[in-house]
This record gives structure tokens, C-alpha cells and sequence, in this order.
């Protein structure tokens, strides 16, 4: 069964010992099952006390974050590669320690607009790196999720086919595809068969809005989503993402773009996306249910 995620950027900016505090028992409250820590500085994260609130909510993790230029492995510069190794190793030792099943985002490149496509050798150089770093998370139970997102975060993977290709280049069992309906919305042709063609490859959803605010109060065709996760036969984590500028501040703001707010009462918010997930959920769990063939009704 999928477990229901939420942002933790729905509760709070940082991770001081207030704000992890107020995250994780508002998560649980809400009824999540897991949360996802945005992991830009995993040396901020204090694994040992966030476990233990994260033991007492009854709750698990997942960690997210996106490279940037000083640490781009898809650079092929050398010394940004180093760079950007470390730092996913770094943040792969954090998660062992907070017991996280999946670490997720940007970790092919960095997570910037940039002005120039990709390289083959540096996209090569990106998967071999990957490759490496699969290994140490293997070693820890952990699944990397390459997230597609559009072309304004970054120049690598824009859709779940350069994502699916991109794993296949890494070669490894534990490196998938995390898909975002926000970012599908803008770059693929048609989402669900998108989620349909990316299959057993898919290993962390997004879910969201068009305006990155309230689910179900866009244009995103959500209940064709969520169908499609079902119908491909998706059991893995489904994580709510919404940004306000009342909650997250720089860089995230600046990089996101978020310039006005959707959202004020993030309480409510989260609420919401909760029911309204496992409603979608569970009609398109139902759509699967087969219905019986009239010989047998007795008829
Ligand atoms: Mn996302």
C-alpha cells in the first residue's frame, strides 16, 4: 500500500529543534504517514533527535534536495564532481541515521535555471557518479529517486523518458524515477502515460497543484493521476508538495519562484491534500475492482 507523504516546507523553513518538533507532530497529526525533509544541508538535521520525534509521532522520512553549481556532477568538471559526490554522501550517511527509506530530487545536476542544455559527457559523468553512490545507499537500504522536473530547475531530466533512459545509464537497482505531477504538467505531452510508461521504473510521486497550491484547485488532471499510479501498479510513497512564501524563505523562494501566495493557513492545507489523496486513491483503487461476470450473478 502506499504511504501518504507531506513537505515538510508546508510547516516550516528550517530545522531548528522547535521547527522539527511542530513539523513532525503536525504531520502525524494530519494523518501522514512519512515526511519529507528537505535535506539542502543534511548536516543541519540532528538525526539522532529528529528520529526519536520522528519514533514518538509513530511516523517515517524521507529526504529531498537538489544540487547546486559549486557541487553539479553533471558539470564534468572534476572538482564539482568530488564536490558533488561528498555531498550525497553526506546526506546518504544522514539518512541511514534517520532511518530514511528514499532519498529524492535534484541529485543529477544542480537545481538552477540554466542557460545552456546538458552535455553527453556530462550527463555521463552524472550517471557515473550515481552509480558510485548507489552502492553506499544500497549498502543502507536506500532509494534514490531522480526527480524530473521542468526545464526552468534544471537541463538533465525534463521528462520521465530522459529519466527512465538516465537510470538505465546508471545500472543500478536502487537508482528509480520520482516522478512530480507539478513539473509532468508543464513538460510531458500526455502525464498519465507517462506514469503508465514509466512502470516499474517509479520509485517516489509528487503530488500537486498547477499553481503549487491546494490539490484539486488547479488544472492537473488529478483523479487521471492518480488512476495511472494504480494502474501501473505503484506501491510506493505519493508525497503532497505545496510552497506559500508565508513558509519557506531564500533561496528556495527565489529558485521556485514563488512570488505570490496560495496558501496562508498550512494546517488546513495539509488537511486537505490529506483527504483528498486518499480519496483519490481510493477511487482509483476501485476502478480496478472487476466486475463480475453475469453467469455468475445467479441472474
Ligand atoms: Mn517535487
Amino acid at each position: 500500500m502506499n504511504k501518504l507523504g507531506l513537505h515538510a516546507n508546508v510547516w516550516v523553513a528550517g530545522w531548528s529543534e522547535n521547527e522539527a518538533a511542530m513539523a513532525i507532530a503536525k504531520t502525524a497529526e494530519t494523518g501522514f504517514d512519512l515526511i519529507e525533509i528537505p535535506a539542502l544541508d543534511a548536516s543541519r538535521l540532528r538525526p539522532e533527535e529528529t528520529r526519536q520525534r520522528l519514533d514518538a509521532a509513530g511516523i517515517g522520512c524521507t529526504l529531498s534536495l537538489g544540487l547546486d553549481a559549486k557541487t553539479d556532477i553533471s558539470s564534468g568538471d572534476p572538482e564539482l564532481m568530488k564536490a558533488g559526490e561528498e555531498k550525497l554522501r553526506t546526506t546518504l550517511s544522514v539518512a541511514r541515521d534517520l532511518g530514511a527509506t528514499h532519498v529524492c530530487g535534484i541529485l543529477y545536476s544542480a537545481f538552477q535555471k540554466y542557460f545552456e542544455p546538458p552535455t553527453a559527457r556530462g550527463i555521463e559523468a552524472s550517471a557515473e557518479v550515481m552509480h558510485r553512490v548507489a552502492g553506499y545507499a544500497a549498502e543502507n537500504g536506500i532509494t534514490l529517486g531522480m526527480e524530473v522536473v521542468n526545464r526552468y530547475e534544471s537541463n538533465v531530466l525534463n521528462t520521465a523518458a530522459q529519466a527512465v533512459a538516465y537510470c538505465e545509464m546508471v545500472g543500478a537497482p536502487n537508482v528509480k524515477v520520482h516522478l512530480d505531477a507539478y513539473h509532468m504538467h508543464i513538460e510531458e505531452a500526455n502525464p498519465v502515460e507517462a506514469i503508465k510508461a514509466t512502470g516499474a521504473h517509479l520509485c517516489y510521486f509528487h503530488t500537486g497543484e498547477s499553481h503549487r497550491g491546494y490539490i484539486g484547485s488547479g488544472s492537473i488532471d488529478q483523479p487521471g493521476i492518480f488512476r495511472a499510479l494504480v494502474a501501473s501498479g505503484y506501491e510506493g510513497p505519493i508525497t503532497y508538495e505545496s510552497f506559500s512564501s508565508e513558509v519557506v524563505g531564500q533561496p528556495l523562494t527565489g529558485i521556485l519562484g514563488i512570488w505570490r501566495n496560495t496558501w496562508t493557513d498550512g494546517e488546513d492545507l495539509a488537511r486537505h491534500a490529506h483527504t483528498y489523496m486518499h480519496a483519490q486513491l481510493k477511487a482509483a483503487r476501485e476502478t480496478q475492482r472487476r466486475p463480475v461476470a453475469l453467469s455468475e450473478t445467479g441472474a
